[in-house]
């Protein structure tokens, strides 16, 4: 991180150097450097530390940072909210973690949080999320969403400027997260759209971390709109956030849907994160996966992610439950859906009466072949689409990332810890353009979660959504402990917003 080298104070670079002066020496004897020889240097490049001290040190913890691929014992320093050491030798601070038989990982960043409430946060932050950020609906107002929540939060927040709250407002629909009746009845007039695109412009101008689309939440947006909405993304130099048009195998499918990204991308040059691929993609999401890789190699911006769960949610009141959605959904059917309030799976006529009420309802529909492959592919970050409302909801909101380490990472040897890490740290601050963020280096924001690999595991689930992930026993964001033995801080709120 060229950030970082320039002003990087010692430890790294220190460690850098041993490293290299011992791998020097191994080349030029061809032979074993000795243990004494090797802390005798150790001993004398830690002088300058000594003395130091830390307002909050972790120590003896097995960091593991994938921007730089270390993963070794190491004691980290921490000063004013920033990493201000990484030291093989011990650090004196004024509060000490002893992080003996736990692995020291970036705070993990989620890049599509819904759940944007102190329960939800509570949720995210036993989860190991340090940011928890809402991209695809994304806020409009921004300023505000921001105001609502500055000071109040123990983890770091942010928003896209949504094309959806901002039509909404626009065309006077009645829904809450989602549109479910004026915007999905009818396209907007062209002066409708106008303003819907100001009103896109002016949450970028308060600060928006890009913008936010729902295509498919819109059946009658059409492609000159979601157009004009890359052009303004490419004029301003943010990314879109998008859940496509359509979904599934039977076309117009998901394959349609891509390339209207991928073609809108080429023709206007702006950067897209397609959102939660396997739930779009069904049993094509591995084409969908080589799509994005080829655009890639192409030299266009296109990223995604996905949720380690077999089951997608939405509001049953919206755009998705329109006629022939079973086949849209890759050819499932009523009792595929689960009622998110009561759990219950769903039947014809609880569908009709449910439909009209609205509300969350579970959608039983990614094979677990395609989970396993999104999670193994090093495109695929981790993000959660989780909300809860009052403990109900879908079980990703509490569990997403704990449940990659344990289930993904630990039981089905789907992909390593340091390339699971990779994709809920680095590869999100990546997509975000903030080299602060997602890495344990000189400089870096201190959003640590230390976690045991041996343990940590989900404990929510589709009956019981609100329960805590276990064996994450500290969270640190910017400095602060906000989960401290397991539990949480009462009243901790060091989070921060996350603005452009
Ligand atoms: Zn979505």
């Amino acid at each position: 991180m060229a950030l970082f080298r320039g002003r990087a104070p010692f430890a790294e670079d220190r460690i850098r150097q041993e490293e290299t002066i011992i791998q020097a020496a191994q080349a030029r004897g061809g032979i074993q450097f000795s243990v004494m020889m090797r802390a005798a240097l150790l001993g004398l490049m830690a002088l300058p530390l000594y003395g130091q001290t830390f307002d909050l040190v972790i120590a003896n913890g097995r960091v593991l940072d994938p921007a730089s691929n270390l993963d070794a014992v190491r004691h980290i320093g921490i000063r004013g909210g920033k990493i201000a050491a990484i030291s093989t030798t011990a650090l004196g601070g004024r509060a000490t973690i002893d992080a003996t038989g736990l692995v020291v990982a970036p705070g993990f960043i989620d890049l599509h949080s819904h759940g944007q409430t102190p329960e939800n946060y509570r949720f995210k932050a036993r989860d190991g999320v340090t940011t928890a950020l809402e991209m695809e609906v994304g806020a409009n107002p921004v300023g505000s969403w921001y105001a609502e929540r500055e000071g109040r939060a123990p983890i770091n927040f942010g928003a896209t400027s949504g094309e959806l709250p901002s039509r909404m407002a626009v065309m006077h629909d009645s829904g809450k997260l989602l549109p479910r009746d004026k915007a999905v009845e009818r396209a907007a007039t062209p002066e409708e759209f106008a303003n819907i695109l100001a009103r896109v412009g002016r949450g970028l101008d308060e600060g928006g971390l890009g913008i936010g689309m729902g295509i498919a939440y819109l059946p009658h947006e059409t492609r000159a709109e979601v157009l004009e909405l890359f052009r303004l993304a490419a004029q301003r130099r943010v990314p879109l956030y998008i859940h496509m048009r359509n979904g599934g195998p039977l076309e117009p499918g998901v394959i349609d849907a891509l390339q209207e990204v991928i073609a809108d991308a080429a023709a206007t040059g702006a950067s897209v994160h397609v959102v939660h691929i396997t739930s779009m993609g069904l049993r094509e999401a591995p084409l969908c996966l080589a799509m994005i890789q080829g655009a890639r190699a192409r030299g266009l911006d296109i990223t995604t992610e996905a949720y380690p769960y077999t089951a997608g949610m939405t509001d049953l009141g919206s755009a998705i439950f329109d006629e022939g959605w079973q086949q849209r959904q890759g050819g499932i059917g009523f009792g595929d859906l689960q009622w998110a309030a009561t759990g219950e799976r769903l039947t014809a006529d609880s569908f009709a009466k449910y439909r009209k009420q609205g509300g969350y309802v579970a959608i039983h529909s990614i094979p677990e072949n395609i989970v396993q492959l999104a999670m193994a592919n090093p495109l695929v970050m981790i993000a959660s689409d989780g909300i809860l409302e009052e403990g109900k909801g879908h079980p990703r909101a509490a569990g997403t990332y704990a449940r990659v380490l344990g289930r993904y990472v630990r039981e089905l040897n789907s992909l390593t810890l340091m390339e699971a890490v990779r994709k809920m740290t680095q590869m999100p601050a990546d997509r975000l353009a903030m080299p602060a963020k997602g890495r344990i280096a000189n400089g870096a924001d201190a959003d640590l979660t230390i976690f045991d690999a041996a343990h940590v595991t989900d404990r929510a689930t589709f009956e019981s959504p609100a329960r805590y992930s276990e064996g994450i026993p500290y969270v640190i964001v910017g400095g602060t402990v906000v989960v401290n033995r397991g539990e949480l801080v009462p009243n901790a709120t060091p989070g921060r917003a996350v603005r452009r």
